[in-house]
């Protein structure tokens, strides 16, 4: 009776002491390691099971898009360097959105490259504060991570290039206001192919589409998102986590001896309608339609 009585405290006592610990635990596939593999012309995969990251290879440099977790910069290391690549080489950091498992990494693999951030504009106060400015969870510590400094601040169609290979930035916000969709052309096969890395089209438990003071133009701005991704060419469907486009399964295809496992116009075709037709279930039930 005395410990039922008690559960609640002890419950009360390990969330203030372990808050970070219980979110890594609602994701493990965040933590765990995946093998580094090369995806299409200059672009190869360093990320986990479920956190994307993405290297890009030019001859001045490397481009790392995604830092993920304050604890994922040693994994993401050891991938770059199991694919051959110098750590060192990372010449600038971009990021898909100012949430904490895209970027808390940032300020260690800054100190560690000396690479510039280049952060899109609506996502730069978020970062440089460590997600304390956030619309959604700015006042939720267990959010936080290190603010790291912007160098370059990005707006929206702006392109970043090293060493003649050119991403362009494409603003879809509503998940966070300054959320990124990559793309790039990779040459592979004699064929270009058209590569999409999705910011996030999601509309995340507890975000208010209606009546959000904090930020008014979330649906609007989700709206503009899914008319961006609807007309993108995509050949690689790419993303920020590795479940948007179903990466295990078609790693498994990739390691049997299919080179085009990757390419998945209608899949990507597909995830956007189905995240919008959620979007817009969501809008209309918040609107009381
Ligand atoms: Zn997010």
């Amino acid at each position: 009776m005395k410990l039922r009585k008690l559960a609640p405290a002890i419950l009360a006592l390990m969330l203030s002491v372990f808050p970070l610990a219980l979110k890594a635990d609602a994701s493990p596939d965040w933590t765990t390691p995946f093998p580094p593999f090369h995806i299409a012309g200059n672009l190869y995969y360093v990320g986990s099971v479920d956190l994307a990251s993405y290297l890009v290879v030019t001859p001045k440099g490397l481009i790392l898009i995604n830092s993920n977790l304050a604890s994922s910069p040693p994994l993401i290391r050891k991938s770059v360097e199991a694919l051959g690549f110098k750590w060192s080489d990372i010449k600038i950091l971009l990021i898909s959105h100012a949430h904490y498992d895209h970027c808390a990494g940032s300020a260690k693999i800054l100190k560690e490259t000396g690479a510039k951030y280049e952060v899109m504009d609506a996502d730069v106060s978020v970062v440089e504060s460590g997600g304390r400015t956030d619309f959604q969870y700015g006042s939720d510590g267990t959010t936080h991570y290190a603010p790291a400094h912007v160098d370059r601040v990005l707006h929206d169609g702006d392109t970043v290039s090293l060493g003649g290979v050119v991403l362009t930035a494409h603003l879809t916000a509503g998940h966070t206001r300054g959320t990124t969709t990559w793309t790039m052309d990779e040459r592979e096969g004699g064929r270009t192919l058209h590569a999409v890395i999705v910011g996030s089209p999601n509309v995340n438990p507890g975000y208010k589409l209606v009546g959000n003071t904090v930020y008014p133009k979330i649906a609007a701005d989700y709206k503009h998102e899914f008319a961006v991704l609807n007309a993108l060419p995509c050949d690689i469907f790419l993303g920020a986590h590795g479940g948007y486009f179903d990466m295990k399964k078609k790693y498994a295809m990739f390691k049997n001896g299919d080179r085009n496992a990757f390419i998945d116009p209608s899949g990507y075709k597909a995830y956007i309608a189905d995240r919008q037709q959620a979007f817009e279930a969501e809008l209309a039930s918040q609107s009381g339609r």
